[in-house]
């Protein structure tokens, strides 16, 4: 993140010539001197009150190359990110959470653009903070009822994305209980962009950005840093244990894949039958038992059993899999002082976590929720924001 020298806007870089302008409302005549010689789009999320240089203001929309993702067409996966790329995603959101803070928490920046979130399958968080997140960005919002659309008259998952499409849909929000349908809806798609919001046990890669976004926020805080100065680089070497139902979890895949492409030490804690059958290719270690990985780990990220997955045929009995692998009372203890405790909800209080340790402030897990908005709106810009985003004369 780069800081002009008056102090009053935050820039966050997109791309290497992109850059993300966040500035108090209503603040006028922006001192930019410092502003990076390279750029040459910026992207101001103010709500029209700031003025740019012009020469600044000429270079606006119009120089921008399209899209300014830093990834492709679509987020189906962390790997379609990379290190990189997650730091940008980072850094926006920071700016987003920015916006979040001002009295009336909406930007034009996605003015005309409609999004469609299709969930076929149940969702409280994911799906509220991408609706949430697509309306600060003013954009307008359609959601599929899937329990009372023609899917239950027999319409298959094609001929609803076509219909969804042929309506004007710019981005589709897809979550369903197959792994890969979202990779299936972006060959489908001609001009939609696609966002994979929790595929079957493949991938839920906007709840591991919301993670990596919390824990950086959490070590910014107890540094007294910028979360955005501290860029990546607070994940490098940082100890990670990713606990319970790793078999069937997509957090815990998209987990893997950002933690260890940021430099993260990744150690999974899981009786054997909620491990996946070959571990084969995953940059992790594997922890013998809970109590004795608990006191090395930094961050302590909890996960739901699946049932709907049948993760309940695997463990011999709930009571039996909390006293071996649930943070339970007497397990708390055994955290390090600095430990942060994640979970994506929703918890199961009394399986996978105790519900006086779920309410302890070393559990972070309603902070991640009000950070999947930012994150979120990060996201959304990311893929939308290139065509003709709302820059400061709108
Ligand atoms: N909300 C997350 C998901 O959709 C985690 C969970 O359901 O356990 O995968």
């Amino acid at each position: 993140m780069h800081r002009p020298t008056d102090g009053h806007a935050t820039l966050a870089r997109l791309s290497p010539s992109i850059w993300v302008g966040v500035a108090p409302r209503g603040d006028a005549g922006l001192n930019v001197t410092s502003f990076p010689a390279e750029s040459t789009a910026v992207h101001w999320l103010t709500d029209g009150h700031a003025t740019l240089p012009s020469a600044l203001a000429e270079s606006t929309d119009a120089a921008a190359p399209a899209p300014n993702a830093p990834f492709g067409r679509h987020l189906i996966s962390i790997a379609d990110l990379g290190a990189a790329g997650i730091a940008e995603v980072l850094g926006v959101a920071e700016a987003f959470a920015e916006v979040e803070r001002r009295a009336i928490p909406k930007v034009p920046t996605l003015r005309g653009k409609v999004i469609a979130t299709l969930f076929f399958e149940e969702s409280t968080r994911t799906r509220l903070s991408f609706e949430t997140a697509a309306k600060r960005l003013s954009a307008d919002v359609i959601s599929l009822a899937v329990a009372t659309s023609a899917v239950k008259k027999g319409e298959s998952l094609r001929d609803t994305v076509e219909t969804v499409e042929a309506m004007g849909i710019d981005a589709l929000v897809v979550r369903h209980s197959s792994s890969g349908a979202p990779t299936q809806v972006a060959r489908w798609t001609k001009r939609a962009r696609v966002v994979n919001a929790g595929d079957g046990w493949h991938e839920h890669p906007t709840q591991a950005l919301v993670d990596c976004f919390t824990i950086r926020q959490v070590i910014a805080e107890r540094t007294g840093d910028d979360p955005a100065s501290l860029g990546v680089s607070c994940f490098e070497g940082l100890r990670i244990l990713i606990v319970g139902d790793i078999a069937h979890s997509r957090v815990a895949r998209s987990q893997v894949l950002a933690y260890s492409a940021l430099g993260a030490e990744v150690t999974l804690a899981a009786p054997g039958s909620l491990l996946p059958p070959s571990l084969e290719g995953w940059p992790v270690a594997v922890a013998g038992d809970l109590d004795s990985a608990l006191g090395r780990a930094d961050v302590v990220s909890l996960l739901r059993l699946q049932a709907e997955r049948g993760s309940g045929a695997y463990v011999p009995s709930l009571r039996e899999y909390t006293a071996g692998w649930g943070l339970t009372a007497r397990r708390l203890p055994l955290l390090a002082d600095h430990a942060i405790v994640t979970h994506p909800g929703p918890m199961v209080r009394g399986v996978e976590i105790a519900s006086d340790v779920a309410d302890l402030p070393v559990t972070v897990a309603t902070r991640q929720v009000a950070n999947g908005v930012a994150v979120r709106m990060a996201v959304l810009f990311l893929l939308l924001g290139a065509e003709g985003a709302g820059g400061p004369r709108d």
